[in-house]
């Protein structure tokens, strides 16, 4: 074996001992599975609507997009996309990207200036932290939802740029970020906030706008939100959304806008429609939420300690991280697939088995699924 690849094996060995082997599973489109552990939160993503607005702009448009967005990528699909997007949100302007990585990639780096100072929530998504790496900002790492954290780096940098960078429903808990607070403190100190909307586009908020929208700071003129449309709008692609003259700068110097193919047009079509339900989806929302309680009471009341989630992220905490790994892959024996997250995976080194609720799963298949994860936890971890 060549030198280079024996060296990646003995990483490979060292992860495998510590438990810590990452394996892909492929998913048929028949499989049974009962999935609390995808992000289709509002059941978007195999919609009628959804698939026949795609069906319809794959064969209008062809497969791709043919270019990036500044050269043939950009199609009416695109702008139709975006104009909607900036209604639902609020803001000005938005802007679509590939996915939700690239877009908080190029609104971190787009908001840093050389001087400026990156105030980041410790549990953060990778896409943030990579978006402050690569903006060569300095970055101070705020111990999570530590209001007086962020007031305290912010009044250390007097007269510095700053920007509050931090994610709303958090996708690790389930919490929802303290943002109304976060934004007075920022805007006191002249900071800009920066809010991933994430996990909860599509299912909190006026008309599932989101939580920037739900804390009443949509449109605000020192805040940027972004987005996955990967998660409640069962698409793919990412969004920047806020004031014009911002997504114009990222349009003009946005790297990861710029030197990227434009997403497909099927995949656009396909969101703007999943959007329009969204936006129009508040039985679905009413569903999800009885269900993420229904999910609580219930594992709380077999004495499992449960997040008090905000949206539809629900984590319950494990032993340690082998009896997390033992108890996700008991569930997944028994057919129900969840998350399991634990160290180094864990922002705070806690081992978690993270359930998604989506109101597309089959409502008797999801009650099921509780005992499932109850009985396997008692096997498990008696
Ligand atoms: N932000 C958060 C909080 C996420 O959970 C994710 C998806 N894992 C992303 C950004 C990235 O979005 P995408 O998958 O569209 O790249």
């Amino acid at each position: 074996m060549a030198d280079w690849l024996a060296a990646l094996d003995r990483g490979a060995e060292l992860r495998a001992e510590a438990g810590l082997t990452r394996t892909l599973r492929p998913r048929a489109a028949d499989d049974a599975v009962v999935d609390l552990a995808g992000n289709d939160y509002l059941g978007l993503a195999a919609h009628p609507a959804v698939t026949a607005a795609a069906t319809e702009a794959l064969s209008r448009y062809g497969l791709g997009a043919t270019g990036s967005r500044l050269v043939r990528g950009s199609t009416d699909l695109h702008h139709a996309l975006e104009d909607e997007l900036a209604d639902w949100l609020g803001v000005d302007r938005a802007l679509v990207f590939s996915s939700g990585y690239l877009a908080n990639l190029a609104a971190v780096r787009g908001l840093a200036q050389p001087r400026t100072l990156l105030v980041s929530d410790a549990h953060n998504h990778a896409s943030l932290i990579d978006g402050c790496r690569i903006s060569r900002a300095e970055t101070l790492v705020t111990p999570h939802g530590d209001v007086a954290a962020v007031a305290a780096a912010l009044a250390a940098a007097p007269g510095r740029p700053a920007v509050v960078v931090t994610e709303s429903v958090f996708s690790v808990d389930g919490d929802l970020a303290p943002l109304a607070e976060l934004h007075a403190v920022a805007r006191r100190h002249g900071a800009l906030l920066l809010v991933d909307d994430a996990h909860a586009l599509g299912v909190t908020g006026p008309a599932g706008a989101g939580g920037v929208a739900a804390a009443g700071l949509a449109g605000e003129p020192d805040v940027v939100v972004t987005a996955t449309l990967s998660k409640a709008l069962g698409g793919a692609g990412g969004v920047v959304a806020g004031p014009a003259e911002f997504v114009r700068h990222l349009v003009e110097t946005g790297r990861t806008f710029i030197f990227d193919t434009a997403p497909p047009p099927a995949v656009v079509a396909g969101v703007h429609a999943a959007v329009r339900l969204a936006r129009a989806g508040d039985a679905v929302r009413a569903e999800l939420a009885d269900r993420v309680a229904l999910a609580v009471r219930r594992l709380g009341a077999a004495g499992l300690s449960v997040s008090a989630p905000d949206a539809a992220v629900v984590s319950v905490t494990a032993p340690g991280p082998e009896a997390a790994t033992a108890w996700a892959t008991a569930c997944r024996e028994r057919g129900v697939a969840v998350g399991c997250f634990r160290p180094p995976s864990t922002p705070d080194g806690r081992s978690r088995l993270r359930l998604t609720v989506g109101a597309g799963v089959d409502r008797a298949a999801f009650d099921r699924a509780l005992d499932v994860i109850v009985e396997c936890a008692r096997e498990v971890a008696p």
